[in-house]
């Protein structure tokens, strides 16, 4: 276990005479800085929080950090989901989010080069602009570039296009010991060592401090339309899923949700736009999906191809979204999933577990089985395409030690059944503090031994996120 020393009055000069007036302590501290968007895996101010602003000064910081073990956390806008942000031990807080120039696009190698700070939201208006597409698609639109790098966020298009690691080409990091590093090249392939560029993607912020990013674009689709499709039951909504897939449609999201979930969405926008009944039936679940294509003509097929696979597969409609404002009015109600539920909840976690495709039902069924037992709300939602699943507990009448312990068992078996199924227990989401306990049960000693030493090689001093991911407090 690593010993941390105190942030003295003689460093927090030392800071500040690199980093001057954007060194801050006691109430100047941004409280934002003591939590991310799950504050019941816990909160904690550092003792020093600073607004960087370019790579010479991170490696400045780290630097003095090193020597004098303080613990570093790094931070982006703060929007993850488990706590991966939240610096528990103390010490230093840097604050990645001002670093937000777009530096540099490379059009004919398909990259852009952007600090770390860049919002998701800014580079995919930036970059439609001049006709490209930046695919990731995280349901969070304010987070930082950097933290969508350092969790490898996953988001609606991932069925497509794949995950944020897919779309990452080079990077420098400086390291816990203030050695500033370049991983990967602009180029679109390589198989030159290790790949250390991969290793630093989805690590948390646990082996390195990222301050800039290449990240590679693709020419935008011209045209996308969606389908709402209604199902009597979950069982045959999940069952067409695969039907989709293998017909080689390719959608560019393919999302389920169930009933409830979305009507608490649609209540939280005072906006109903998904059909609640047909034909006297109600449904029971949806699927929402999209397809894109370089030529609407060519949607018009998909789009009647679609319909019949999933007509004949027991749906009970297929509406089209085929205009941008019916489209928009279909994916507000999906991307609104997690504020609804905030705002109806008093305590809250959620999971994040990564089935196979043809094992969501089945895993379905079993939490909601769970449900009854556990004394708390279930609402369910995911990534159908990729067997990404969204699993929030809430309660509003629980004491909130109570409501922990509860949620720790069912977690428990859930995860046990992700695992038995071949899952993995964070497609997305990441480890942070709030999955901690969980990886080595899923993963194993071997595992988690290779990644502590990995850990090691970057972190001799283990300065960097103490008590996140593979690294225990
Ligand atoms: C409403 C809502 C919807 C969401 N939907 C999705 C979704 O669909 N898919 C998905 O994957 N996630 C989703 N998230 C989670 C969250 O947005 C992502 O995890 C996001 O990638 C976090 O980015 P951030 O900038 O907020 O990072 P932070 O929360 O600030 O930090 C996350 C981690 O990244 C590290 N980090 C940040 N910047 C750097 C850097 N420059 N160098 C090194 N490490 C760094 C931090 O230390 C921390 O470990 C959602 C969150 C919310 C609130």
């Amino acid at each position: 276990m690593a010993q941390y020393n105190s942030v003295t009055p003689e460093l927090i000069e030392k800071f500040k005479a690199i980093a001057g007036s954007r060194v801050a302590t006691g109430e100047d501290i941004n409280p934002d800085f003591a939590r991310d968007e799950m504050p019941i895996y816990g909160t904690r101010l550092p003792d020093v929080s600073i607004d960087v602003m370019s790579t010479e000064e991170v490696s400045a910081i780290m630097k003095i950090c090193n020597e004098n073990k303080i613990p570093v956390t790094v931070r982006g806008a703060g929007t993850g989901l488990v706590g991966a942000c939240v610096p528990i031990a103390g010490g230093v807080l840097l604050n990645t989010a001002k670093m937000k120039k777009i530096l540099s696009y490379d059009l004919e190698n398909f990259v852009v080069t952007v600090q770390p700070g860049v919002l998701l939201n800014e580079l995919a208006e930036d970059s439609l602009k001049k006709g490209y597409m930046y695919p990731p698609d995280p349901g969070e639109k304010f987070a930082c570039l950097g933290g969508n790098v350092s969790t490898n966020a996953g988001g609606m298009r991932a069925v497509k296009y794949g995950a944020t690691r897919d779309y990452v080409r080079a990077m420098t990091v400086v390291l816990p010991t203030g050695e500033i590093v370049k991983f990967g090249a602009t180029v679109s392939k390589t198989s030159s060592g290790y790949s250390l560029l991969n290793l630093m993607i989805g690590s948390e912020g646990t082996l390195g401090v990222i301050t800039e990013l290449t990240l590679k674009l693709i020419p935008a689709p011209v045209a996308t339309v969606s389908l709402v499709i209604p199902f009597a039951d979950l069982d045959t909504c999940i069952a067409t899923v695969p039907k989709i897939l293998q017909n080689h449609l390719k959608p560019q999201a393919l999302e389920f949700m169930e009933r409830k979930i979305v009507i608490s969405s649609e209540e939280f926008l005072g906006k109903a736009v998904f059909p609640r009944s047909f034909n006297g039936e109600d449904v029971g679940a949806y699927i929402l999906c999209t397809f894109d294509s370089d030529n609407r003509d060519e949607l018009d097929p998909i789009i009647e191809k679609a319909a019949d696979i999933v007509l004949e597969a027991g749906a009970m409609d297929v509406l089209v979204a085929d205009t941008p404002d019916k489209i928009r009015d279909a994916w507000a109600a999906r991307s609104s999933f997690l504020e609804g539920i905030e705002e109806q909840t008093k305590l809250l976690d959620e999971c994040d577990v990564v089935v196979p495709v043809t094992e969501i039902a089945n895993f379905l069924h079993y939490v909601n089985t769970l449900e009854a037992e556990s004394g708390f709300k279930v609402q369910s939602f995911g990534h159908a395409g990729d067997g990404n699943l969204h699993i929030y507990t809430c309660s509003n009448d629980m004491e909130l030690d109570v409501f922990k312990a509860h949620v720790a068992t069912f977690m428990e078996k859930v995860y046990a059944k992700a695992t038995e199924l071949g899952g993995q227990i964070s497609g997305e989401h990441g480890i942070g503090m709030g999955k901690i306990d969980y990886l080595s049960k899923s993963l194993g000693p071997v595992n988690m031994r290779l990644m502590e030493g990995v850990k090691n090689v970057f972190d001799p001093n283990m300065i960097l996120n103490p008590g996140k991911v593979c690294y225990k407090m």
